[in-house]
């Protein structure tokens, strides 16, 4: 049992209306490493990082099950650098800067000891590298889910339609699942994004849930009403490790599967934006996410007759 992730490793400084944080670790497969630990191990980690990045960061992840040999560090340089501010809805946010540094010119490499993953967990990175590590696979692995963002849309759609082409599921927000497929109807925009590859679609809407779409079928997962927003940064990944981790721990990739995943991908997420960066993934324990599976199941349930 193993998922295999690929992913940004970073720092990452980030603004709020709230407050602002130095640069903090980050990156999507940080998250989604975090995240999907809690459900199954071992993680096996593809990603890049410079001199600068925390070994204890690294260690920390290890001692939780996630594999560092597809990490390659590059002592001599910088890592990925990204930060953002979020407009006063917590929900939308503009890129301030990104500092590809290693990412630039990264060039997986997938060790021998990954072969055989049943779930490929491509996380949000240049088409070009998910593409490479698709390649590299010698037997594919049973779920392939690919994130991806705007940013790859404006720089690199050739290369995303070849990646869309190769994966099971794709998880995108609302605004990207419009830009890709230039409808504004999310029903209308799934039904084209499906044409493209991927027989199931996520859309994650933030603060107001997520939607699963296979073939005809629909599925909404709301997202959790919450107190306080400290930091999103994150949710989308700490999203897509809750969703791929539980699928590796039930193999159930039906429809029926993946609505369950959604649910526990929307709990996850919610107790990454109570605090800035990983703080509150690091903390996590399985009575938590227990605790907060059943928040979930609470929120939705109720009995109405018919008029
Ligand atoms: P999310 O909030 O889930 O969309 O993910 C935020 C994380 O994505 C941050 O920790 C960033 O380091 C990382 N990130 C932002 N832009 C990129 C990019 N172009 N490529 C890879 N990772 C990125």
């Amino acid at each position: 049992m193993s998922v295999i992730v690929v992913g940004s490793m970073a720092f990452d400084a980030i603004e709020t209306p709230f407050g602002k944080s130095n640069k903090i670790v980050g990156g999507a497969a940080t998250y989604i490493a975090w995240s999907a630990s809690n459900f199954t191990r071992p993680v096996q980690q593809i990603s890049v990082v410079g001199g600068d990045f925390p070994q204890e960061e690294l260690d920390m992840l290890e001692a939780r099950g996630v594999q560092m040999e597809g990490v390659q560090i590059k002592k001599d340089r910088k890592s990925f650098f990204w930060s953002g501010r979020y407009h006063m809805d917590m929900n939308t946010r503009d890129t301030l800067e990104t500092q590809l540094n290693v990412l630039g010119d990264f060039e997986p490499i997938v060790p021998d000891s990954y072969q055989g993953a049943d779930i490929l967990m491509l996380g949000n990175l240049s088409p070009a590298v998910q593409l490479s590590v698709i390649e590299q696979l010698k037997k594919r692995p049973k779920l392939i889910v690919l994130d991806t963002m705007n940013f790859w849309m404006d720089t690199a759609m050739t290369e995303l339609e070849k990646v869309l082409q190769e994966v099971d599921v794709l998880l995108v927000n609302d605004s990207e699942a419009r830009q890709l497929s230039a409808q504004y109807s999310l029903v209308r925009a799934a039904r084209e994004i499906m044409k493209m590859g991927p027989k199931f679609l996520v859309i994650k809407k933030g603060e107001h849930g997520a939607l699963l779409f296979h073939g005809d079928h629909v599925f909404f997962a709301p997202a959790l009403p919450l107190d306080e927003v400290f930091d999103p940064t994150g949710a989308g990944d700490t999203f897509a490790g809750g969703f791929v981790g539980y699928l590796d721990s039930t193999k159930d990739f039906s429809f029926e599967g993946m609505k369950s995943a959604i649910v526990i991908g929307s709990a996850i997420a919610s107790f990454c934006v109570e605090k800035f960066g990983t703080t509150r993934l690091k903390e996590l324990t399985k009575s938590n996410i227990d605790e907060r599976v059943q928040q979930f199941v609470e929120l939705v349930n109720f009995d109405i007759a018919l008029v």
